[in-house]
């Protein structure tokens, strides 16, 4: 039985995903406009990841036979300081998702929906992961500072990196 508080969380959280995917498109745009194309690639593949999140519980719900509603999805900044400022917002979004999905993991739990809890399994792996890797970026942001040399090394790694369909 697919309780219908699991699946207004859930439809909510599809919402949070979609706002994630739309934040980091809305950052990887404005990477390419000032110039800095592999952190703009860096972002766009986040976009593709948080699609790929919001996909995997759309067809999880409907796999419950519960009923997925598309919201419409809020407003996103459109510019950003410094890269180490749209890092540290990344960051700070990324901790919230973590406490949302952790709510979900929670609520799944109380509620006894044993099915739910194991699909958000690997959403909490992510989040560790996924923050991870942000506070290296920072990291190392925030040890070249304004040297361009450094900020070019780090965009030339950040180009580099390849999406990969994450396992859900
Ligand atoms: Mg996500």
């Amino acid at each position: 039985m697919f309780q219908k508080k699991i699946e207004d969380a859930l439809n909510e959280q599809i919402n949070a995903e979609l706002w994630s995917a739309y934040l980091y498109l809305s950052m990887s745009l404005h990477f390419q406009n000032v110039g800095r194309p592999g952190i703009a690639n860096w972002y766009y593949i986040q976009f593709q990841e948080e699609q790929a999140h919001a996909l995997a519980l759309m067809n999880y719900v409907n796999a419950r036979d519960g009923k997925v509603l598309l919201k419409p999805i809020e407003e996103v900044p459109t510019s950003w300081d410094s890269t180490l400022a749209a890092f540290e917002a990344t960051l700070e979004h990324e901790k919230k998702v973590t406490a949302k999905i952790n709510n979900l993991y929670a609520m799944a739990e109380d509620a006894k929906d044993f099915a739910t809890r194991q699909k958000l399994n690997t959403f909490v792996a992510e989040q560790v992961e996924e923050e991870e890797t942000v506070r290296q970026i920072i990291d190392d942001l925030s040890l070249v500072g304004e040297d361009g040399t450094g900020l070019l090394q780090i965009d030339r790694e950040l180009g580099a990196r390849t999406f990969t369909a994450p396992n859900l």
